[in-house]
């Protein structure tokens, strides 16, 4: 039995001090400091005053330190699936680019493999494949080549594997994919890298669309006449939104409007590419040259091409742009996500939960990552 003491547990609706939390495998208890030990003796850790939150879960990741999702390496996977835990990660989908369907359908192997035998970081519940589903003149930093109309039977064929896609509603036979795919499998559709109107994301919405691809970016934008994918999204409530709180996609000065509408239905991501946790210089990403300065990643014509942000640090922006709660903020990118893939073993520190848990400093600095109750 082990035992984490002096810190703030989060809890789904508030935050408790002066107690300990208990845990194996699985989330046992929260006791008294004199009841330490009553559960069977073991490793007794100091939070120092910091936070004790549940681990972070990232949907969409594609790349860290140098390696990529895309790039169908196991080792790859396996490193990357270590290096998160630093940012305090204990799950994560790998996230694919606008690449072949060889190439997609290889990273799935991969990912099976990966599922059905566990791996020693981060835990790996599954694909986010953004793309190749996707509009031409919303790619993005994606490679328009690749882009095809919605395939429901790749989908259907990768549904054990794939949790969430990208889909652009206002492509050819976009809207009567979406249901037969809603209807046949449990994969969450997000619309994004989209030039649907609002009324083209609504008919979208309607049609089994529930959540959005980093809200505000690859998208059309709001305008009070025409009020876009974006406008869509933020009225739709059943529809959970990713936002990248790097500061640098959206302007932080909309962090707490944005949190006033979407509120738990908000989802803070990384969409992190192999140049995370790396040196400014130049990267490829999904073939394509990307430059990396400063908190910017760039394609050559100046496309803003994903981040190299991490989760720890958007929790981070988010919280100092808003004022919330740390329990408020920390949700985005742990009970909210668990809920958006619909998986009760994780996103809380409630009893019984799998023991994914981090030690922050009051800063949301990692001090320590456990994974199923082992430190990692
Ligand atoms: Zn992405």
């Amino acid at each position: 039995m082990k035992y984490i003491k002096n810190g703030k547990i989060i809890m789904p609706d508030g935050e408790i001090t002066g107690k300990v939390l208990v845990f194996s495998r699985e989330i046992v208890d929260i006791i008294d400091e004199e009841q330490i030990g009553s559960f069977g003796f073991g490793d007794v850790y100091d939070a120092e005053g910091g936070i004790i939150a549940p681990g972070l879960i990232d949907l969409h990741i594609h790349g860290y330190m140098g390696e990529d999702s895309s790039d169908g390496i196991e080792k790859g996977l396996l490193e990357m699936s270590e290096a998160v835990t630093k940012n305090g990660v204990t799950s994560w989908l790998p996230t694919t680019m606008t690449v072949p369907f060889e190439q997609l359908e290889k990273v799935f192997d991969i990912v099976r493999k990966l599922m059905a035998n566990g791996v020693d970081g981060a835990q790996i519940l599954g694909v986010n494949a953004e793309g190749p589903f996707i509009s031409p003149k919303y790619k993005g930093a994606q490679k328009e080549e690749n882009i095809k109309n919605i395939d429901v039977d790749f989908l259907i064929r990768n549904s054990d594997v794939i949790k969430l896609t990208t889909v652009a509603p206002e492509t050819e036979g976009a809207l009567d994919a979406i249901k037969e795919v809603k209807a046949k499998t449990d994969i969450v559709m997000s619309i994004g890298h989209t030039s649907a109107t609002f009324a083209q994301a609504m008919a979208g919405i309607d049609a089994g669309i529930s959540h959005a691809t980093h809200l505000f970016n690859a998208m059309t934008p709001l305008n009070h006449r025409e009020p876009g994918t974006v406008g869509a999204c933020l009225v739709s409530e059943n529809v959970t939104c990713e936002l990248i709180a790097d500061t640098f996609h959206i302007n932080p000065g909309l962090f707490k409007l944005i949190y006033g509408i979407k509120k738990d239905k908000l989802i803070l991501i990384t969409d992190c590419t192999r140049a995370g946790g790396l040196e400014d210089g130049e990267y490829d990403l999904g073939g394509q040259l990307l430059t990396k300065k400063g908190i910017e990643c760039r394609l050559p014509d100046g496309t803003i091409a994903g981040s190299v942000l991490t989760l720890n640090k958007a929790l981070y922006n988010f919280k100092n742009h808003t004022g919330l709660e740390d329990y408020q903020v920390i949700a985005l990118s742990t009970l909210g996500p668990a809920k958006l893939l619909g998986d009760n073993t994780r996103g809380s520190l409630e009893k019984g939960k799998n023991a994914d848990i981090v030690i922050f400093d009051r800063e949301y600095n990692v001090k320590k990552t456990f994974v199923k109750g082992k430190e990692i």
